[in-house]
């Protein structure tokens, strides 16, 4: 019966929830995206990520079953600025409209490293730039699916109220803090936009997770700015391997927070199940860390 329902063979994707679910499929390639895509479509589409919670989503390498769910998406959203090249292989093969989302931001160089030159495209851990992308995607699926354009903006106004609220909070934590203390000190260099915004400088291990470790060279710069500032915590993000930062906080008598959340959400009961979760947890735990 399935097979004579028109867009039915979407139900084939993972999980079989869509199974007789007629609306549009926006497919995003990692579970950040998509939740900021799911929060501002609410009940117009049905949004799935590509990748699942926790993957390396720089190294992801395509299966062919990402290819058949490629083919079945109705709207692609991408990051771009190169975390989610590895989608422009299987998109040449559909003729699905597509969003990148970075297009809708400033980029910020990456400064060192095999990366130097090339666009940051950590844009979303920022609250500004994340209502960039809620803007972006307001556009995107108010087009897809014209007839619910009332409530996908009344969604979108919504979540751009909350960002102004975190980026308010994070700016006004920031400036509470002692100044020697404004530095955060990183695994992934992934906090440029945030830190940027709220007036923190950064330091970090390795400039983008592909492929990422710290060079000598690095490692030597990250362990004297954690010496020379006495900062009292340093972080990783919960996808990267957090061994040598560990013994940097070791030898400094820092903390270790290896929680912060970037390239993926955490699953659902942990810190970061959705994107404002994940800034909340963020932005909070930064403070938290810097503050004592
Ligand atoms: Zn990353």
């Amino acid at each position: 019966m399935c097979a004579a329902l028109a867009g039915c063979s979407s139900g084939a994707s993972p999980g079989g929830a869509a199974e007789g679910d007629e609306r549009p499929l926006v497919l995003a390639t990692f579970t950040v995206i998509a939740d900021l895509a799911r929060e501002v479509a609410g009940d117009a589409a049905r949004v799935e990520s590509l990748t699942r919670v926790g993957v390396e989503v720089h190294d992801y390498e395509p299966t062919p079953g990402d290819l058949v769910r490629t083919e079945g998406a109705d709207l692609v959203v991408a990051n771009g600025m190169g975390i989610d090249d590895w989608l422009l292989a299987l998109v040449e093969r559909t003729d699905a409209p597509r969003v990148v989302l970075g297009e809708a931001v400033e980029p910020i160089a990456i400064e060192t490293g095999h990366y130097a030159g090339e666009p940051n495209a950590h844009a979303w851990v920022s609250p500004a730039e994340g209502a960039r992308y809620v803007e972006a995607l307001r556009l995107a699926l108010g087009e897809l699916v014209p007839e619910e354009r009332d409530a996908i903006d009344a969604r979108a106004a919504a979540l751009t109220g909350e960002l102004e609220r975190l980026g308010d909070r994070m700016r006004a934590g920031v400036a509470a803090l002692p100044s020697e203390h404004r530095v955060l000190v990183t695994c992934e260099g992934a906090f440029s936009y945030l830190a940027r915004d709220a007036g923190l400088a950064e330091a970090s291990l390795w400039p983008v997770n592909a492929g990422g470790q710290g060079t000598p060279q690095s490692i030597a710069r990250v362990a004297e700015v954690v010496e020379r500032t006495r900062v009292p915590t340093i972080f990783c993000e919960s996808t990267t391997h957090p061994g040598t930062q560990q013994q940097i906080a070791r030898t400094a008598g820092a903390r270790f927070d290896g929680s912060l959340h970037v390239d993926s959400l955490s699953p659902p009961g942990g810190p970061a199940p959705t994107y404002i979760a994940l800034l909340e947890h963020d932005i909070e735990a930064t403070l938290e860390g810097l503050g004592a």
